[in-house]
């Protein structure tokens, strides 16, 4: 099947010479492939169009996309989201008892598939076709029962800010509350406080809605869809934003509420998703144009199902395997910078730094819960802070702060111009991979979470520095996205040397070289030190009571299931890494 997309924000016929029409050779030899619509905006046949893909190449707004589905897939589009609009095929489906995750790239119908299973997107097709077309599957009876009303969904949506500060719709209408007002709102079950403690929201309690931070506001949400009498619960992306130990602690939850109920999860953490889902759909397909669902999967073969690229059950390859094998500053045997032992006081909470050094080409990754100094001390490196005690300076660095925002008038290679030296090399090594090179004409105001943040990194990683810092380079981006800027600040790193702050603890394994470990309490007082990578990983999980063994298959760091024989077996030994 051949797909036709259109990006009507990017199109602009009046300031364009149709080339789209002009140029389609079945246009040419009469036909109408290519027409205007009433709104002046260009229409295209997938019927009749031969997939030359001449309009996509010609359109001078790269407004135009022609793809192909997969040989093997024969059904046609579960739902078209407009004439040459996104196209999703079949659907995951909840099963009561089990936690079943959602595993793939940005822009292939997952927040979109949620949104259909919980009746608030309107499809194509009418209420009978759609349950005929899922006759004899699990879907029959959920669809019944959804258009029939006789099943409770919630949904925890995805966005909750909107390019950091600004908060959604759904959030501003709740503004002037308190968490506690919130809660109390929802809570159906009369379980406020276990849920509030579970999520360490008691701190909070009495804080407005508005002042709340991203961290908070996910807990909030979290914690208010499960307190919600629910047949289904679904979790847009419920580990943005917080640590790796609120992550656990909110996994935990949502693992409970499939004790009677079912429960739907989108995660792009590998580590967290290993750990809270029983089963996994991959999507896969074109971002932006096609997705299609996979069926379920057991959560460690989906997980490396996907890391292989490789769908068996419908025998297509989605990319290429991803290698772990990642560059770790090879000797990393020559001191290249060194800091004494800081310390820093801001209100109530003090930070207190033990003396380090950062090796030429290593990675050094920082661990450690929210609240204990780490974006303090990137700050203070960066010379943006200046420390009580102990001297910083003499190092150029490059920082990518945590919260983007840009007040930049003007599209993204305008500001690539503005900021950097695009050599041919960086446009190869970085632009490409991070997929900016099709966002050049984009404005840079309207970029999504995602994008912004392969901005952030570019730019970062294209200034000339001693050293590259990098502030949650992880958030907002698909676990793929998430390997490929791992790699890349990698090879980044081989010039010089890179701190990364990050929460996601399979990119943070797979880029660092040493570790550095916050620990403290969150608001009063951190303490840093320098390990090396096993020793900090080691404490830091034992920190939290998870531990991680390595998966045979992949090499890749598995979280046990709490409870289990490995896991008693791992925390007996103390060993909570790799074990
Ligand atoms: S698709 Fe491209 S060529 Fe066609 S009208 Fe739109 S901007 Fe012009
Ligand atoms: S792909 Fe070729 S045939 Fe199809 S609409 Fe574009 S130019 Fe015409």
């Amino acid at each position: 099947m051949r797909i036709a997309i259109i990006d009507y924000e990017k199109c602009k016929p009046e300031s364009c010479g149709k080339e789209c029409e002009g140029f389609c050779p079945r246009v040419r030899a009469g036909d109408e492939t290519v027409k205007f619509a009433e709104n002046g905006k260009p229409v295209i046949d997938e019927e009749s169009c031969i997939g030359c893909g001449l309009c996509a190449k010609k359109c001078p707004r790269n407004a135009v996309q022609i793809v192909n589905t997969p040989e093997q897939l024969e059904e046609k589009p579960l739902h078209r989201f407009g004439k040459n609009g996104f196209a999703l095929f079949r659907l995951p489906f909840p099963v009561k008892g089990e936690v079943v995750g959602l595993l793939g790239q940005n822009g292939l119908g997952k927040s979109s598939a949620l949104k259909i299973l919980t009746g608030s997107i309107r499809l194509e097709r009418d209420r009978e076709g759609l349950v005929r077309m899922f006759r004899g599957t699990e879907l029959q009876d959920y669809l019944e029962k959804m258009f029939s009303q006789k099943l409770k969904t919630v949904l925890k949506p995805q966005m909750l800010f909107s390019n950091g500060p600004f908060l959604s719709k759904r959030a501003k209408s709740a503004g002037g509350k308190t968490v506690c007002e919130v809660l109390q709102e929802s809570d159906e079950k009369g379980m406020m406080k276990e849920v509030a403690e579970a999520l360490e929201l008691r701190p909070c309690l009495d804080g407005r809605i508005e002042t709340l931070s991203g961290g908070e506001l996910q807990r909030l949400a979290i914690a208010s869809a499960a307190l919600k009498k629910s047949d289904v619960y679904y979790f847009d992306e419920p580990s943005s934003f917080l640590d790796v130990r609120q992550r656990m602690n909110a996994a935990k939850l949502i693992r409970k509420l499939a004790q009677d109920a079912a429960v739907m999860v989108v995660e792009h953490d590998l580590s967290s998703l290993d750990f809270l889902a029983d089963k996994i759909h991959i999507f896969y397909g074109e971002p932006g144009c096609y997705g299609i669902v996979s069926k379920p999967y057991g959560v460690r073969a989906g997980i490396n199902a996907f890391l292989d690229g490789f769908i068996r059950g419908d025998n297509v390859r989605i990319h290429e395997p991803v290698d772990f094998s990642f560059s770790k500053g090879a000797e990393q045997v020559e001191r290249y910078i060194e800091y004494p032992g800081l310390k820093k006081t801001l209100g109530e909470f003090s930070l207190s730094v033990s003396a380090g050094q950062i090796m030429r080409k290593e990675v050094i990754g920082v661990f450690g819960a929210n609240g204990l100094g780490k974006t303090t001390f990137a700050r203070i490196l960066a010379g943006e802070i200046k420390p009580d005690a102990g001297e910083t300076g003499g190092i150029s660095i490059s920082y990518k702060p945590q919260y983007l925002s840009s007040n930049f008038d003007g599209t993204v290679s305008e500001l690539l111009e503005s900021s950097i030296r695009l050599s041919e090399d960086f446009k190869s090594s970085v632009l490409r991979p991070l997929g900016l090179d099709r966002l050049f004409e984009s404005s840079v105001r309207k970029l999504s979470g995602g994008e912004m943040q392969r901005l952030a990194i570019a730019v970062c990683l294209g200034k000339d520095a001693d050293l590259f810092l990098l502030d949650e380079p992880s958030a907002y981006l698909d676990s793929m996205q998430r390997m490929v800027a791992a790699k890349i600040i990698g090879r980044a790193a081989e010039k010089t040397a890179a701190v990364v702050i990050d929460h996601d603890l399979l990119f943070l394994n797979c880029i660092s070289c040493r570790a550095m470990l916050f620990t403290g309490e969150p608001g009063k007082s951190g303490f840093a030190k320098q390990l090396n990578l096993a020793e900090g990983m080691n404490e830091f999980l034992k920190s939290l009571g998870i531990t991680f063994r390595k998966d045979e298959e992949t090499g890749r760091p598995r979280a046990n299931k709490p409870g289990s024989q490995k896991d008693a077996e791992q925390k007996a030994k103390g060993n909570y890494f790799l074990g």
